[in-house]
């Protein structure tokens, strides 16, 4: 199978300071992994100077759905690529829940990324309520119907549920496995599917060792590049 992916999602976190230092180290760790880094958008040419040389890439934490125009504040999929973004994060569970993203919003923007040349991770997962009523798998195959058609080996998806972000509860294997089976199963074999929710050094070769975990996407502990390199290192 092909190589793991690690990705770090540094959300609304970062300075000039400490995109240098935490990615400086992260360069000198010269990783074998399949790894990437979504910073804060003013951050994403930095560090792709700081990476360069290194086999990790750069990417964003949002995209426009629009390509041009009178859209104050956007920034378009055209504009990441220019700068040398190679990776999007589309859909995060915090742009649906606190900006009210709505999923149809979430595949024109992955149709946008991909059309740019950008690699899209598109986020999917259920709350706390939604699985208690016994609705997971329904809410995230619902959420992956706008994927339809798009093509396999230029996105990933990331399973995260909203409960496990940021909470350090992380899903079991027994709630890991069947789900992404049912992403890859409604979409393609061959589609990456990464998890994302409290993943931890401490945590995270047991995580990749579950089936049909093929990555995983990290929060809070991105911003430490000792904890991001011991994750990145468990990758297989
Ligand atoms: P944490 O790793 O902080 O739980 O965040 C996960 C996440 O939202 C990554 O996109």
């Amino acid at each position: 199978m092909a190589k793991q992916l690690v990705v770090g999602n540094w959300k609304l976190h970062g300075s000039i300071g400490q995109v240098k230092s935490v990615l400086g180290e992260i360069a000198q760790a010269k990783l074998q992994a399949n790894v990437g880094v979504c910073v804060p958008y003013p951050y994403v040419m930095l560090a792709r100077q700081i990476l360069h040389n290194t086999h990790v890439q750069c990417g964003a934490q949002d995209v426009s759905q629009y390509h041009i125009g009178a859209y104050t504040g956007e920034v378009s999929s055209g504009m990441l690529a220019d700068i040398g973004c190679e990776m999007v994060i589309v859909g995060h569970s915090e742009r649906r829940r606190l900006f009210g993203e709505t999923t149809e919003q979430a595949g024109v923007k992955m149709r946008a990324a991909l059309d740019a040349g950008l690699f899209g991770i598109y986020c999917v997962g259920e709350s706390a309520e939604q699985r208690r009523e016994g609705r997971a798998e329904e809410v995230v195959a619902a959420q992956l119907q706008v994927l339809q058609n798009l093509p396999v080996g230029l996105y990933a998806v990331a399973y995260e549920p909203s409960w496990a972000v940021g909470s350090g509860m992380v899903a079991s294997s027994e709630q890991i496995s069947p789900m992404h089976a049912l992403i890859k199963n409604q979409l393609d074999e061959r589609v990456k599917v990464l998890y994302g929710g409290s993943v931890k050094s401490n945590n995270a070769e047991s995580i990749l060792a579950v089936q049909h975990v093929d990555g995983v996407l990290v929060g809070g502990a991105a911003l430490s590049a000792f904890e991001f390199v011991e994750i990145c290192k468990a990758a297989r």
